[in-house]
């Protein structure tokens, strides 16, 4: 599957391969409650980016309920709205 992606930077496809995870915090609400968890993010470099001396090379794969730098979900933050 995630060779089916574009690179977000060169939008190149099949240039993204897996690198690394990372836990990250995050909350949200389920039927009024207030969860706390962290959960395992993927990221993948991409090969086209690394030939061409790229600034950005390593992408995290954000599930798309999270939004990038910020810890609440983006349901929490609609529920708080
Ligand atoms: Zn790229």
């Amino acid at each position: 599957m995630i060779f089916k992606l574009k690179c977000p930077c060169c939008n190149k496809k099949g240039c993204l391969k897996y690198h690394k995870s990372y836990d990250r915090h995050l909350t949200y609400y389920i039927n009024n409650q207030l969860i706390d968890t962290t959960i395992g993010i993927a990221t993948c470099v991409c090969t086209n980016c690394m030939n061409n001396n790229a600034k950005q090379k390593y992408h995290a794969l954000l599930p798309d309920f999270i939004l990038p730098f910020i810890m609440n979900s983006y349901y929490k933050i609609i529920n708080i709205i």
